[in-house]
């Protein structure tokens, strides 16, 4: 396979497809790397119904199929690799995957962000076997059963009614007294029979034998502890941005985003960023593809403006 390429773009989500897509287009030599699922967390969301065009909603893995399909319509080549490391070279940049190099004039990295976990006793031993970080992905395995989600936000409640579609019982175990949530979101959780809130509660330890059975939660006022019987967690607490393979490279805001300028180009001239890996990238689907469709748009002007110095 040919190894030069104008574009590299690392992460296969909405802001990669996206800058997949407008690179293509645009007939730059495009290739996406993505390690996992193309799609990103769309691919692992049950439905979307904020994405505009769509009145009826959408449902997650359909809208990431149809953004691959216009990505490669265009040109785009898509390869299902990890991206290790990234060097600046005098020609652009030099990719290295698990399964090699790769050369570019540019990349794009849309890397995104990944589930944050509780750090807590047992939840790392317990992973795949009650302990998940996708409802979409798990629930069916816990066609009624009792489960908890931890977390007060839009993932938590929106994992959680998603959750009552296959649990005989959702308990929503929150820190704080009040929900982040969005209203809609915190209406539709409280007007759900199968939902109970535990408020200013943390869950201190996950326990079981070769399966999830209980978790031992600390009511932060009282410090008091108790015991709930379950036989699952879905952890929705937030998520880290996926930066890690560019650390020295870039620079980083205290959370480890990316830092760009206002052309989505981060401090080293040639490599833009996009979406939730980007620091100050709203956590929504349509602002991760404008964001992949705006970081495409300005490293097409950075390509033009050294069109006339040495290229690959
Ligand atoms: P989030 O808004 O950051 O909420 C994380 C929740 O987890 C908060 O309630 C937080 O509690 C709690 N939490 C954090 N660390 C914790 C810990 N160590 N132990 C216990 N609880 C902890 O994260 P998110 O729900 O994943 O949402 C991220 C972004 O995506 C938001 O901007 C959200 O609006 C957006 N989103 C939108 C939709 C939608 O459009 N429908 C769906 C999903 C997500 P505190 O409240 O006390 O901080």
């Amino acid at each position: 396979m040919d190894k030069f390429y104008d574009v590299i773009i690392i992460g296969g989500g909405g802001a990669g497809l996206t800058a997949a897509l407008y690179s293509s287009r645009a007939d730059l030599k495009t290739i996406l790397f993505e390690k996992s699922i193309l799609g990103g967390q769309i691919a692992i969301t049950d439905m979307v119904d904020n994405f505009p065009g769509f009145p009826e909603g959408v449902l997650g893995p359909d809208i990431a199929q149809r953004m691959e399909r216009q990505a490669r319509k265009f040109g785009t080549i898509i390869q299902n690799e990890e991206v290790i490391n990234i060097e600046k070279n005098a020609d652009g940049f030099t990719v290295k995957t698990n399964e090699g190099l790769y050369h570019g004039r540019i990349v794009i990295l849309a890397t995104g962000a990944h589930a944050r976990m509780l750090n807590v006793p047992g939840e790392a031993e317990f992973i795949g076997k009650g302990v998940s970080y996708c409802a979409t992905c798990d629930a069916p395995f816990f066609r009624d059963k009792t489960v908890a989600v931890i977390g007060g936000g839009d993932s938590a409640l929106q994992e959680g009614l998603y959750l009552t579609k296959f649990a005989r019982k959702v308990y929503i175990i929150h820190r704080r007294d009040q929900l982040r949530a969005e209203h809609i979101l915190q209406r539709k959780a409280e007007g759900n029979d199968k939902i109970s809130f535990i408020w200013d509660s943390v869950v201190t330890e996950i326990k079981g034998n070769n399966l999830v059975d209980k978790v031992v939660i600390k009511n932060v006022k009282t410090n008091e502890k108790s015991d709930l019987k379950l036989d699952g967690v879905f952890v929705f607490i937030g998520h880290d941005p996926a930066s890690k393979i560019v650390e020295g490279l870039v620079e980083f805001d205290d959370k480890k985003h990316i830092k760009t300028d206002g052309s989505f180009q981060s401090v080293v001239p040639g490599i833009f960023v996009c979406g939730e890996v980007r620091s100050g990238c709203e956590w929504q689907l349509i602002a991760a593809c404008g964001e992949g469709c705006q970081a495409a748009l300005q490293a097409q002007n950075y390509l033009e403006t050294i069109k006339d110095k040495k290229v690959l």
